[in-house]
C-alpha cells in the first residue's frame, strides 16, 4: 500500500482507543528499527521528520528511505509526517516530496522561537489545511507552547493549551489533529522531577470536539536504564526524567492519539554505539555499531507500540489513498 494519510490513521484510533507513536528519523538504520517493530507487533505507524532531518538528509533520502519502508512493509500502514513545519512554505516542500501529512507549528513565528498570537495563528494554519487539503495531505496544528528546545525548536516559555481556545482554534481552522501543550517538554532535559501533567485539558477538549485526534508532543519517557547504559560507556548524559509511560497511558484514555517520541530513539541508538565500541574496541565495521543501534531503536520502539496500544491494529481498515482522502475533503 502506498503513505497513508494521518487523519484516517487517527480516526481509526479513535474508534479503537489507542494511541499512535510518532517516531523522529533522520537515518536508515532508525527506520529500519522502527518498521521491524511495526511489522513484529502489527502496528500503523508515524514516521516524521523535522526540518532538521529534511536538511541533514538533503531531503531526497529521507523520501526514499520511507518508499524502502513501505515497500518492504506492504501490509503496514505508514504516515510520512512533517514534524514542526514552521511556514506555507516548508509544508509545501513536504507535500511536494510525498508527505502524507503536515504539521503547521503556529504557535511560534516562523523562527521557531518567538510565540504568537491566536489569531497569527489562526492565519497560518487555515492557509497550510487549505493547500494541504487539496492534495488530501492531512494537517496538524498546535496551540500553547512546550518547555524545552529540541532541533532549535521552542520558545523556553511553557504556555498550557487554554481548551476552550482550542475548540475554537479547530473550528476556524479546521486542522486534522492539535497539537496540545499539557506540560510536557522536548529534548532530553525535560524533568527534575517527575511532571505533573493538566490531563483536564484533553478531557476538556474531547468533550467539546469529540472527533478531533489530539496530540501529545515532547513524551519521550527518558527511560534512566537508557541513560545509564550512555554513561557507563563514557557518556556525561545529567541527571534528567521524562514523560513516565503511566502518565502516556493516562493521556491516551482521555483522547490523545499521536504521541511524538524522538529522544528516546536517539538515547536508544547513542546507549547501542557507545556500548558495541566501549566493547569491541578493534571494532570498524559501521554495520557492527550501526546494527547495534539499529536492534537498540527497534527494542525501544516496540515495547511503545506495545504500550500505546497499537500493537494488533495494523490490519483493522483498508487505507485511504490521497485520492480518497481528497475527495473527502471536497
Ligand atoms: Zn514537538
Amino acid at each position: 500500500m502506498p503513505l497513508v494519510p494521518m487523519k484516517q490513521m487517527l480516526d481509526e484510533a479513535i474508534k479503537g482507543d489507542y494511541g499512535v507513536g510518532a517516531y523522529n528519523v533522520n537515518n536508515m538504520e532508525q527506520i529500519q528499527g522502527i518498521m521491524r517493530a511495526a511489522s513484529e507487533t502489527r502496528s500503523p505507524v508515524i514516521i516524521q521528520a523535522s526540518r532538521g532531518a529534511l536538511k541533514y538528509t538533503n531531503m531526497a533520502y529521507i523520501k526514499y528511505l520511507a518508499a524502502a519502508a513501505v515497500e518492504d512493509n506492504p501490509d503496514i500502514p505508514i504516515v510520512l509526517h512533517l514534524d514542526h513545519g514552521n511556514s506555507l512554505e516548508t509544508c509545501k516542500e513536504a507535500i511536494e516530496l510525498g508527505f502524507t501529512s503536515v504539521m503547521i507549528d503556529g504557535s511560534l513565528r516562523e523562527d521557531s522561537k518567538t510565540p504568537t498570537t491566536f489569531k497569527e495563528n489562526v492565519k497560518v494554519t487555515r492557509e497550510v489545511v487549505d493547500y494541504a487539503h487539496e492534495f488530501g495531505v492531512s494537517v496538524e496544528g498546535e496551540l500553547g507552547t512546550l518547555g524545552g528546545i529540541e532541533d532549535g525548536v521552542g520558545s523556553g516559555k511553557v504556555m498550557l493549551t487554554d481548551p476552550e481556545e482550542a475548540v475554537k482554534f479547530i473550528k476556524l481552522t479546521g486542522v486534522d489533529a492539535l497539537a496540545l501543550a499539557i506540560g510536557t517538554s522536548h529534548g532530553a532535559y525535560k524533568f527534575k522531577v517527575k511532571p505533573t501533567l493538566d490531563m483536564d485539558i484533553i478531557n476538556k477538549v474531547v468533550e467539546k470536539i469529540p472527533g478531533v485526534p489530539l496530540v501529545m508532543h515532547g513524551s519521550s519517557s527518558v527511560p534512566q536504564e537508557l541513560i545509564e547504559v550512555i554513561n557507563k560507556y563514557g557518556g556525561r548524559l545529567e541527571k534528567t526524567m521524562g514523560v513516565p509511560m503511566e502518565s502516556i497511558k493516562e493521556a491516551i484514555k482521555r483522547g490523545i492519539r499521536k504521541i511524538n517520541v524522538d529522544t528516546d530513539g536517539r538515547l536508544a541508538m547513542t546507549g547501542a554505539i557507545r556500548k558495541y565500541l566501549g566493547e569491541n574496541p578493534d571494532a570498524f565495521d559501521p554495520r557492527t555499531y550501526f546494527g547495534a543501534a539499529r536492534e537498540a531503536v527497534y527494542q525501544t520502539v516496540k515495547g511503545k507500540m506495545i504500550d500505546f496500544g497499537t500493537a494488533g491494529h495494523a490490519g483493522d481498515y483498508k487505507p485511504m489513498t490521497l485520492e480518497e482522502m481528497k475527495r473527502i475533503y471536497k
